[in-house]
């Protein structure tokens, strides 16, 4: 487990963003041609940064990044669903003392915006504010990244989908080996899926649902099964994966039990954060199930399951 992680740490491996650092132009080539050399890069090497870089950029122009696939020009101050500009803006960022132990201290850069609207967010005050926060120009982060104390770099939000194009512009200029982490809903597209695959070193995933129906419901989100489990079996194939699950009350039945099989039967060797700390935050007093805390039963019950899928979870 986090095999690749750990080998960056000990200086055995290097991470795949300064790997990909290849001489190459591709701003003159078509588009379509140029996923197909990301394609051919994929099958046999790592796919060049600035091949990416460039790709990101295009898709920015009619953005597809994550599955609702709005297809606006955010180049030209258009936004999506996110409503996350082209020049995105971070809401925080600093050292993170609390995630899982084998990430801290990880430097941590929450965007505002989110490509989903999940209804009991417990990040809501960044997730659905894109316009809040403030833009920082990419070789001034890029500098605080590699001279900070973080062991990694953790991309996170709301969610750092809508910022795939910006974050590899931050890649572009730093320099240190630090593990890159991407802490995120997975409601990516299979084109954003691509531009991670032989980037990112890590995948801190939230799995939020084992079942579209209370996806929609709570997060207003179609295919979520779907899309999310696609992209899970995407990133275990070339990157570390370290899935979360919150427990939301009166969803171990219809959630947390689904998923938890599901991941067992079908990833190899994740690992899985089981979280009992959920708030009933946001909009989440409008919904009789989740306006509560879980009870004293739940989390008994999310303790025996620990128990049962001890292969997997961790505690
Ligand atoms: S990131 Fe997703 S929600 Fe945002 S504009 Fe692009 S396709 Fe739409």
């Amino acid at each position: 487990m986090l095999e690749r992680y750990r080998a960056i740490l000990g200086g055995k491996k290097l991470p795949y963003y300064l790997k990909a650092k290849k001489d190459g132009q591709y701003h003159l080539t078509k588009e379509e041609e140029l996923w197909d050399m990301h394609k051919n890069f994929l099958e046999k090497d790592i796919p060049p940064l600035a091949l990416k870089t460039e790709l990101a950029h295009r898709m920015l122009e009619h953005c597809e990044l994550c599955e609702w696939r709005c297809g606006v020009d955010r180049t030209r101050d258009k936004t999506g669903k996110c409503g996350v500009s082209a020049e995105p803006n971070i809401s925080s960022m600093f050292l993170h003392f609390g995630e899982e132990q084998e990430l801290i201290p990880s430097h941590t850069v929450f965007f505002s915006g989110c490509n989903l609207e999940c209804v009991y967010c417990q990040n809501y005050d960044i997730s659905q504010q894109p316009d809040a926060g403030r833009n920082v120009r990419p070789k001034i982060l890029a500098e605080r990244l590699d001279h900070g104390a973080g062991i990694n770099v953790n991309w996170v939000g709301g969610d750092p989908t809508p910022n795939l194009p910006y974050i590899l512009d931050v890649m572009e200029y730093m320099e240190e080996p630090l593990p890159q982490v991407w802490n995120s809903n997975m409601y990516l597209s299979k084109e954003g899926m691509q531009l991670l695959a032989k980037l990112m070193d890590v995948y801190l995933t939230d799995f939020k649902y084992g079942n579209d129906e209370c996806a929609k419901r709570l997060s207003g989100v179609d295919d979520y099964t779907m899309v999310v489990k696609r992209n899970h079996i995407i990133a275990e194939r070339t990157g570390d994966l370290m899935i979360r699950h919150l427990v939301l009350p009166g969803h171990i039945e219809c959630c947390t039990k689904p998923i938890l099989e599901w991941i067992r039967e079908n990833l190899q060797l994740p690992r899985v954060n089981i979280m009992t700390q959920y708030r009933p935050v946001y909009m989440a007093n409008g919904y009789d199930d989740i306006a509560r805390y879980l009870s004293d039963r739940e989390i008994t019950e999310v303790k025996s399951l620990r128990r049962q899928f001890s292969g997997i979870t961790r505690f």
